[in-house]
């Protein structure tokens, strides 16, 4: 048996490796071996390749085919032994005459370098070539040539470069892949984005831009894609390479299949979603915040479908009602035993108006506390959803507890209800008062001065205006009471009506609570007290003065009666008269005082000017005091001396009155105390006594006419109220003032101040 000798010569090429099968009788030497002689082979690679060349480690050019040799229209033999990177298809290209130098270096040292590079065979001529340069081993393993074999890829290359044109105008973020996964463009849209180079982004360079959470899931997703070839699409989060930021973006890989259903490649896009995201997530928030408000809020919260079920119930709900979710979802109507059994027709009546009219109700009405069985009223409100198309998907409510607010309400009505019954009181003048103006008043109020509605919204009703000069001093110090106690004592006053006649008032006020600057004051009209009053004032006069004249009389008839008696030696009735004269004198002095205090009303009293010694004065009143009451020891203290210009009988009747007081309303005492003092500006006299006292709330009363005091003990001695009133009258006459200071059991001591007079 003959051996035959089989010549195998392997090529890469673009699509796989070029198999190139001899027989041979017998084995051939190595170099020949490698020769494509044969015309076949040849052939063959005519065909197939642009160029093919055998090439010496070092890159001299041993054989070339014809198919470079045509382009570049040279000859075989001015190619063959030169330099390959200078033959003429790569000179006019320095760019590529370095890859080419390079892969060849590379070749040499036994790798199979593949790269595409653009070269000018000739003037005019541009062709894109895939070139493999493939070392060949001897059976030492050295590299001993080199093949080159370079493929025609301009149509493919142009086709390309129309896609990547084509993508690039495309709107979207496009990229595409190699089958096993490499990318290998991304449109400039996408690199803009990116900010990346082509070259950064190719393969996977892309992931960099993916965010760094989602780098993992995205990494997954497309190796699964490549693998099984199936759809690829994921939510990804790109970061814009200029501004740092992330947005979402979807992105979706397609695979190109050939007839057979091979993956030629891959084209996807990306999509952004940032806006659908930001949509997505507020709605989601928003249904989280309207979830945790309703759970928050103090109200029953509940969403119930247009048929009438509930949907949903807050927390709050469940409580007051104690009902479970499933009970409320299982019984349509459970909510309506809260209600109270008065408010369920109307509630009926209002939810069912509602429902009619698809517009939102509101109603008031009593829920039953599960817990405590006790109603509360509780405003409910319900409101439509409607989505897109107008249709109502939803009712939405809240049930408020007004119970508080119905109790408040109902106060403030009974509270309104009586103040307007005062305002419209036909007995009480009532004024709203802001500093010096009257901003409000009653009719009743109008109708007692006289004005009206427009003197009033005119502004025309100023208290200071309306009050006559002589009440002004008065009315300041109410108003100054008032601003500084909230409110007034009642007081008495007039006002100047609108015709110019005068009204008595009895006038008395507080601060309103909510407007501190605005106070009400109450006007009583006292002109029928005052005309009684007045009467009673002219009653007196009159019967003090009918008085002493038979007075007067009684007393020369018996001054006349003593003496005449005494002439004719009769003394049996001297002392029946004595006691006539004094009763006389009583009765006299009561008359007197009758007619002064009449007099001081009137504003009639004389008083004289004369020089008055004030410790003689104080010594005379203490000695005849202590003639007429020698039950107490009258103890006088001088320790200044003292004048003063002034009427010497009226001063006289101040400080006797006084003492009187002391000595009769200290009746288990045997003592009672006289003293005088001065200062620069004043004089003092202090008379005390160790008697009864008077009780605190009755000291101011005790000065004004006819005033006594309402105890047992004091009634029982006699007295008419008189005496302070005059002491008080002559005292404001100087100019000054009268104090007192008690305790009750234990005694009295009142302080006359007066003024030193000027000229005195
Ligand atoms: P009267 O004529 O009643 O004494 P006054 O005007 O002098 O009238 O006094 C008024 C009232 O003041 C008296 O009724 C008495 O109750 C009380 N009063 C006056 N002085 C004293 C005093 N020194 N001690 C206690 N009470 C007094």
């Amino acid at each position: 048996m003959k051996d035959t000798w089989l010549h195998v010569q392997l090529a890469p090429t673009v699509d796989g490796l070029l198999l190139h099968v001899h027989e041979k009788s017998e084995p051939l030497p190595y170099q020949e071996t490698v020769f494509p002689e044969e015309q076949l082979t040849t052939e063959v690679l005519e065909k197939l390749y642009v160029g093919v060349g055998v090439l010496t480690p070092e890159g001299i050019v041993l054989e070339i085919n014809d198919a470079p040799l045509a382009d570049a229209q040279v000859r075989r033999e001015e190619v063959i032994g030169q330099p390959f990177a200078e033959t003429p298809w790569w000179t006019p290209s320095p760019a590529s005459q370095e890859q080419l130098r390079s892969a060849i270096t590379r070749a040499s040292l036994g790798e199979t370098v593949r790269f595409e590079t653009l070269i000018h065979p000739r003037e005019g001529m541009d062709l894109y070539l895939e070139a493999t340069i493939t070392p060949h081993r001897d059976v030492d393993q050295r590299v001993s040539y080199l093949v080159y074999v370079g493929t025609d890829i301009t149509a493919r290359k142009r086709a390309e470069a129309d896609i990547h044109a084509l993508i690039d105008a495309l709107p979207q973020l496009v990229w595409t892949s190699r089958p096993d996964g490499y990318v290998t463009y991304h449109n400039h849209r996408l690199i803009n984005y990116l900010a990346m180079t082509p070259e950064q982004a190719e393969g996977a360079g892309w992931l960099a831009g993916v965010h760094p959470d989602d780098q993992q899931r995205v990494w997954e997703a497309w190796q699964t894609a490549i693998q099984t070839g199936r759809l690829y699409e994921v939510e990804l989060r790109l970061q814009d390479g200029r501004s740092g930021t992330y947005c979402w973006f979807l992105t979706r890989g397609v695979p190109q299949r050939n007839a057979q259903g091979t993956i030629l490649y891959w084209v996807g896009t990306c999509t952004d979603i940032e806006g659908q995201k930001r949509a997505e997530q507020q709605l989601k928030e928003s249904r989280e915040n309207l979830r945790v408000l309703a759970e928050t809020v103090p109200q029953l919260v509940w969403v119930a479908r247009p048929d009438g079920w509930h949907e949903y119930v807050n927390q709050h709900w469940r409580d007051y009602t104690g009902l479970t979710p499933e009970q409320v979802q299982s019984d349509k109507r459970a909510y309506l035993q809260f209600i109270h059994p008065e408010d369920r027709e109307s509630n009926r009546a209002v939810v069912q108006r509602a429902l009619d009219t698809g517009t939102m109700f509101e109603h008031e009405e009593r829920l039953r506390n599960a817990q405590t069985g006790e109603y509360r009223w509780f405003l409910v409100r319900g409101m439509p959803m409607r989505d897109d198309t107008g249709q109502i998907i939803k009712w939405c409510g809240t049930c408020t507890d007004i119970e508080e607010q119905k109790r408040i309400e109902q106060a403030l009505r009974e509270s309104q209800e009586r103040t307007s019954s005062l305002m419209n009181s036909t007995i009480i003048g009532v004024t709203i008062i802001e500093g010096e103006q009257i901003i409000d008043a009653n009719d009743t109020f109008l109708r007692m001065t006289g004005y009206d509605r427009d003197d009033l919204h005119a502004g025309r009703l100023n208290w200071m205006r309306i009050t006559p000069s002589e009440y002004l001093a008065r009315t300041l110090e109410a108003h100054q009471e008032l601003s500084s106690h909230q409110s007034m004592t009642p007081y008495e006053k007039e006002y100047l009506c609108r015709d110019g006649s005068r009204l008595p008032v009895l006038v008395g006020g507080a601060i309103l609570e909510h407007h501190p600057h605005q106070a009400i004051a109450f006007v009583l009209d006292n002109s029928a007290r005052k005309e009684l009053e007045q009467r009673k004032d002219d009653f007196i006069n009159m019967a003090s003065h009918e008085l002493r004249n038979p007075l007067a009389a009684l007393k020369l008839q018996t001054a006349m009666l003593r003496r005449h008696l005494n002439k004719q030696g009769i003394h049996t009735a001297a002392s029946a008269l004595s006691t006539i004269e004094t009763q006389l004198n009583k009765l006299t002095r009561l008359v007197e005082e009758l007619l002064d205090v009449s007099k001081m009303q009137a504003g009639k009293l004389e008083y004289r000017r004369e020089t008055v010694d004030l410790d003689v004065l104080l010594r005379e009143i203490a000695d005849a005091m202590q003639h007429l009451h020698p039950s107490h020891r009258i103890l006088l203290q001088r320790a200044v001396h003292a004048s003063l210009l002034g009427d010497r009988d009226r001063l006289g009747q101040v400080f006797s009155n006084l003492l009187s007081n002391a000595i009769k309303y200290s009746p288990d005492a045997t003592t009672v105390e006289m003293e005088l003092s001065a200062t620069e500006e004043t004089i003092r006299v202090r008379v005390t006594d160790h008697g009864l006292g008077i009780p605190q709330e009755q000291r101011d009363k005790i000065f004004e006419r006819f005033y006594r005091v309402t105890g047992t003990q004091q009634k029982a001695i006699p007295g008419l109220g008189m005496g302070l009133y005059i002491v008080t009258e002559i005292v404001k006459h100087y100019e000054g003032t009268i104090s007192v200071d008690s305790a009750v059991g234990k005694g009295s001591s009142f302080t006359v101040t007066l003024p030193k007079s000027r000229d005195a």
